[in-house]
């Protein structure tokens, strides 16, 4: 194995990126810009059993899409950089919504250990995750964390390093079924890249027609065809007709379909209902019979309260104009 690991941290914003990358690599520590835009670049190393390891804080991102700037980084240094392992670290209480970026990173095919983290979180708010089951749908070894704490470091390191030093550094993409329609254009496009010739060999033909399906611009102008523009938009016009959404629309459906099938096989409820104060109260006040009952009664009551509490006052301010008016009154001109 190489002496030296690269390894990318990619995660949603606040899954805890900073911290376990602060955990990792202390001080030693490198912040930049990535070339031509404003995006922070950081860099650190760790030492591991023998293994010097760098790390690369990646912008956070919810996606891979071309949208934003942070975005588009994120996926070139993947692409382009080809890092030995890239550490995806998942804010295991907002699962559903994390593993969004985790299937792209999937379909992309590349080297991942995931870092469950925040996993204090997701038991307070009741998650039992069967991390096992789900490493093994998910075909990536999993490691629960608590960043702040620094709890599951060691446990991440022996995963990256394993990982390095067991798969092979391009992996089989993950294939996502994304229904008949879309299936089909995806072929249609697909054909159409491979006679195309000069195809980017670091991308993967099926995972470019998707891109050009979802209407990536930055994909649309690296394979810069007019021929295949207009097989993409065929295709999304057929799609949009027969589906009734956007392509885009529907892909993202496929991804947060698989994902909630995996998280029903994987995940359960430790807390039976979870009832809070405000909804034990709203099941009382909000009932079909006492409702009214108590809504009047509640009405009487604060009719009640203003004028018993409010009396004393009212009295009060009565007896200060009434002297008020009796005293300016004496200092006018008797007559006037
Ligand atoms: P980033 O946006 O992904 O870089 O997230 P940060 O590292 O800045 O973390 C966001 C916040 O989450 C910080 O206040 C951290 O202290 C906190 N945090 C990080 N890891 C954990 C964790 O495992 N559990 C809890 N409860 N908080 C965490
Ligand atoms: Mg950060």
């Amino acid at each position: 194995m190489k002496q030296t690991l690269t390894v990318a941290l990619v995660g949603n914003p606040n899954s805890g990126k900073t911290t376990i990358f602060n955990n990792l690599t202390g001080a030693r520590q490198h912040v930049g810009n990535y070339p031509g835009v404003t995006v922070e670049s950081k860099e650190g190393t760790c030492r591991y059993n023998g293994t010097e390891i760098k790390f690369v804080d990646l912008p956070g991102t919810y996606s891979l899409t071309a949208y934003s700037a942070d975005e588009l980084v994120a996926r070139r240094f993947i692409i382009h950089e080809k890092p030995d392992v890239i550490v995806d670290i998942i804010d295991s209480s907002n699962l559903e919504r994390n593993l969004y970026l985790t299937v792209q990173l999937m379909e992309l095919g590349v080297p991942l250990v995931l870092a469950f983290n925040m996993s204090d979180q997701a038991g307070k708010r009741g998650f039992a995750i069967d991390t096992d089951k789900l490493s093994t749908l998910l075909d990536a070894p999993i490691v629960s964390t608590v960043g702040h704490k620094g709890k599951g470091m060691n446990e991440l390191l022996e995963a990256v390093v394993a990982s390095a030093e067991s798969a092979p550094k391009e992996r089989e993409p993950f294939t996502l079924d994304y229904g008949r329609e879309v299936e089909e254009e995806i072929t249609n496009i697909t054909s159409l890249l491979g006679k195309n010739g000069s195809l980017p060999e670091e991308y993967d033909p099926r995972w470019l027609a998707t891109k050009l399906l979802e209407n990536d611009r930055d994909v649309a102008s690296m394979i810069g065809s007019p021929k295949v523009n207009d097989q993409v938009d065929k295709s999304a016009a057929r799609i949009e007709k027969i589906v009734g959404e956007h392509p885009e629309t529907s892909i993202a459906g496929s991804r947060y379909g698989y994902i909630s099938g995996a998280c029903q096989e994987s995940v359960r409820s430790t807390i039976e209902i979870r009832h809070t104060i405000s909804d034990k109260i709203d099941t009382v006040v909000v009932n079909r019979i006492l409702g009214i009952p108590i809504f009047l009664g509640l009405m009487y009551l604060v009719f009640q309260l203003t004028f018993t509490l409010g009396g004393p006052f009212m009295d009060w301010l009565d007896q200060f104009f009434g002297w008020l008016g009796v005293t300016v009154a004496g200092w006018w001109p008797v007559g006037s």
